[in-house]
């Protein structure tokens, strides 16, 4: 690899393929589809990386993509996509707008689909001259946004056999060119909760000889998030917020059951993986108080991704060597969640933010708003990024000890 000149080969590879891409992610922007009904999108990917000669394999479900690259020994690396689009109409005014009313790829996922495609098309070649050492799989996986596709693939082995994986989604507030990078939590958790109360119902008259369900469940809503705020660590952000209650129909009844419904977010993994106990024993405290029956339902949404730091490391070593020493910059920690923590809860790995706003542009629409569109040039940028970052992984995972890197990124070195 040393005496390598990366750079090059990408300009060249980039010169011929870039307008390719392009286009490609306008065919997907076209006809967005929602998670686990990107069957259009999975067989662009597919007729795509067959036409290159590759083997790619489509999830059970039949939407989703899988594609391995290169046989040589060494250490596997996976590049994940996500291929689904938003329940959102598209309201920009450019013509490869949303052929589907009320579908578009809000979220950038075309973007993302289109870098990890072209990034397979680079390493691809590497591997066919024999330059690739390890392998590579890409994974294109569906319904992220439901979320629930990165269990899917995981389910079908999607992941075993990888020992490093990577990702990266846009990010319009940081300028095209450059990369948002963070070691530990990049994004949070969600999950939902559900808590049903019971009780013998009676006369509001007598609260004493019954249970007074509606006055229990004000206490379970007001007591939980407190106790649980002196019971996990605050720099965990972990918050329990309710967003539904219901209970009774008459003002002089107590009725017989409630609801109350809400979300928990929390920034770090631990605090994560203790909730669901320590909320079921604080509802059990409060409800025995009151003498009502409660019952707890716990729907996991996604962890955070939670980013290792060598991981990050090795993104930072591929951006400066690809993209020049000031792309990488530091980012937050995002309240949002990606279901791409679920891989990191068994690999290690790393996402990233890719920036997508034309420099100087005035204030880009969000993500997940109808106007959202990005700087195309950011998807020779992620090609650049990715591949750089697979090489840099792959050669690391074969150095027995840390210290001089071996991959050459520059063309004067
Ligand atoms: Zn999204
Ligand atoms: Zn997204």
């Amino acid at each position: 690899m040393r005496g390598r000149n990366l750079r090059g080969e990408l300009d060249t590879f980039l010169a011929g393929r870039e307008r390719e891409l392009i286009d490609f992610r306008k065919d997907l922007h076209m006809h967005p589809e929602l998670a686990f009904a990107e069957y259009r999108t999975t067989q662009r990917v597919v007729e795509r990386l067959t036409a290159a000669g590759l083997s790619p394999s489509v999830l059970p479900r039949g939407t989703g993509v899988i594609c391995d690259l290169g046989s040589g020994d060494g250490p596997t690396v996976a590049l994940r996509a996500d291929l689904d689009a938003l329940p959102v109409p598209d309201e920009k005014d450019v013509p490869y707008s949303s052929t589907v009313p009320g579908v578009c790829h809000a979220c950038g996922h075309d973007v993302h689909t289109t870098v990890v495609l072209g990034t397979g098309l680079f390493l691809a070649q590497q591997a066919a001259a024999g330059l690739l050492p390890g392998r590579v799989r890409l994974i294109f996986q569906p319904a992220e946004e439901l979320p629930g596709g990165a269990l899917e693939v995981m389910a079908s082995g999607g992941i075993s056999g990888v020992d490093r994986v990577f990702g990266l989604h846009c990010d319009p507030r940081l300028d095209v060119g450059k990369v948002g990078l963070k070691p530990g939590a990049i994004t949070s958790a969600c999950d939902k909760v559900t808590i049903r109360v019971s009780g013998p119902g009676g006369h509001t008259a007598r609260p004493h000889l019954t249970a007074d369900l509606v006055f229990a469940l004000a206490k379970i809503l007001t007591e939980l998030p407190a106790a649980l705020s002196r019971r996990v660590d605050p720099r965990s952000s972990l918050s329990l917020v309710w967003g539904r209650v219901e209970a009774g129909s008459v003002a002089n009844a107590i009725p017989d059951d409630g609801i109350a419904e809400g979300t928990v977010r929390c920034l770090d993994e631990a605090a994560w993986h203790a909730a669901p106990d320590m909320i079921k024993t604080l509802l059990e405290s409060v409800a025995s108080a009151y003498g009502v029956e409660a019952e707890m339902e716990y729907a996991r949404g996604v962890p955070p991704v939670v980013n290792d730091e060598v991981s990050v490391q090795m993104l930072r070593e591929a951006a400066e060597g690809v993209l020049g020493e000031g792309a990488p910059m530091p980012t937050e920690q995002s309240l949002g969640g990606e279901d791409f923590g679920w891989y990191l809860e068994s690999v290690p790995g790393a996402y990233a933010r890719l920036g997508t706003r034309t420099p100087g542009a005035a204030q880009l629409a969000d993500i997940h708003q109808g106007t959202f569109d990005v700087d195309e040039s950011a998807i020779g940028v992620g090609v650049r990024f990715l591949a750089a970052t697979a090489l840099t992984a792959l050669w690391d995972g074969r150095r027995p000890l840390a210290g001089e890197p071996l991959v050459s990124l520059n063309a004067d070195q």
